[in-house]
């Protein structure tokens, strides 16, 4: 097991609903730390450049007319295996396919308004951390 940093976003449903510390809580109790953390509006390039893997995907313009529509809480969590760790703790994608206790079963409104993000590996946590937050920013 390994230390790892993952990139986690609150998204737009969740910040709009107050769930901010409710969905950390659950981050938190899970054993991640939360060592670099601003809450910001998207711009649509920015929205578009995140997840630009998707744009060939049918959802992509609402996914980011979504990830523009309020604001968003982003950061960087720590722990063992934060990348696998944080996913779990997410749930998956479609909240109702998602296991009990977790984020997207508990908080998420539909597939897409699904309350929070997560890298989905290593490589892209540090392409993903690196989009939002510089080295200094980051207080382990
Ligand atoms: P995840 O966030 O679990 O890694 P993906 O990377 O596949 O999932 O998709 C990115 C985001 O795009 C999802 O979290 C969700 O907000 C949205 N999304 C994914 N699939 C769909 C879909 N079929 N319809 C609408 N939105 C979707
Ligand atoms: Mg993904």
């Amino acid at each position: 097991m390994a230390i790892e940093r993952t990139l986690s976003i609150i998204k737009p449903d969740a910040t709009r609903r107050n769930l901010t510390g409710k969905v950390n809580a659950m981050l938190e109790a899970g054993g991640l730390r939360i060592v670099a953390q601003k809450r910001l509006l998207l711009t649509r390039a920015q929205a578009e450049s995140f997840y630009a893997v998707h744009k060939e995907r049918p959802f992509f313009d609402d996914l980011c007319t979504f990830m523009t529509s309020g604001p968003v809480v982003v950061q960087v969590l720590e722990g063992e295996n934060a990348v696998a760790k944080n996913r779990e703790i997410m749930g998956a994608t479609d909240p109702s396919k998602a296991a009990e206790g977790t984020i997207r079963k508990t908080y998420a409104e539909s597939i897409e308004s699904n309350s929070a993000h997560g890298s989905d590996s290593l490589e892209n946590a540090a392409i993903e951390i690196a989009y939002f937050f510089s080295a200094t920013a980051i207080v382990g």
